[in-house]
């Protein structure tokens, strides 16, 4: 009964945000929610209250993802299998060119960051069968932080640009922010413009309308990024100006205020 109770809640909170953030996310979707039984079965899991030893674990885990799991942060796609990962600083295919992560290929986020993440999975498949969000980076411990601030060889004002400094804390230091793209099924990635990680004009949301009018972004690159912010809205997460892919579930006062940066 609590269980059915926080399900329609939680639709209630999705239709509600879906009418709050975009035209199209209402009650048509909604409905459409209730009739796909993979949808409900996915509603009801983000729904229900997490136990996270009721989650299957694989043995051998390496003692970062170890961590995270102590810290109690949620492997999203245990929540919505609809998800992709690809861990882009678990190989050498960053701007850094190195392995932060080494064996981490799971992606982790706070409780009520990876629900966001599930429906906005939801809200995707909903709206555009066969398309996936993938994740490329998820929960980031501060420990990895600090690798990524020391790797870069120049003064600290200018790896500002690239990388959070350690000393602030990044919201991903929380397990509160994700940066991701969409995929197909095969899992390859559609056109943004980007890749993961270019930091310049082109990637900045913030100059979207200029790149486009003098023919650097495609419209189909502006096509898909909006159809990315859209579920991601909707779902409950906020946008930043400087990168289309990173998105966060909360402010930096909150996430200081109540949870704990994950060593
Ligand atoms: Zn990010």
């Amino acid at each position: 009964m609590t269980s059915l109770k926080a399900t329609v809640c939680l639709l209630c909170v999705v239709t509600y945000l879906g009418c709050k953030n975009s035209n199209s996310v209402g009650n048509e979707t909604n409905k459409r929610f209730i009739s796909s039984e993979s949808n409900v079965d996915t509603l009801r899991a983000v729904s229900a209250p997490l136990k996270i030893k009721d989650f299957p674990r694989q043995e051998n885990i390496d003692t970062l993802e170890k961590r995270m799991i102590e810290a109690n942060l949620i492997d999203v796609s245990l929540l919505n299998p609809d998800i992709k990962v690809n861990l882009r600083y678990a190989s050498d295919s960053n701007f850094l060119n190195q392995a932060i992560y080494k064996s981490l290929k799971r992606a982790y986020l706070e409780e009520s960051a990876a629900k966001k993440l599930a429906i906005a999975q939801i809200l995707l498949t909903t709206e555009h069968p066969g398309t996936h969000i993938l994740v490329w980076d998820a929960a980031r411990p501060i420990s990895c932080q600090r690798i990524m601030w020391n790797a870069l060889d120049m003064p600290s004002i200018e790896k500002g640009r690239f990388v959070s400094n350690p000393r602030n804390h990044s919201l991903h230091n929380y397990g509160c922010a994700v940066d991701v793209t969409l995929c197909d099924s095969s899992g390859a990635p559609k056109e943004m413009g980007t890749d993961f990680d270019q930091f310049d004009s082109i990637a900045q949301p913030r100059y979207e309308w200029r790149m486009n009018y003098t023919g650097k972004l495609s419209d189909e690159a502006i096509r898909n990024r909006k159809i990315l912010r859209k579920v991601m809205i909707a779902a409950g997460f906020s946008t930043i100006s400087s990168e289309w892919w990173h998105f966060n579930s909360c402010s930096r006062e909150y996430a200081k205020a109540n949870y704990a940066v994950i060593e």
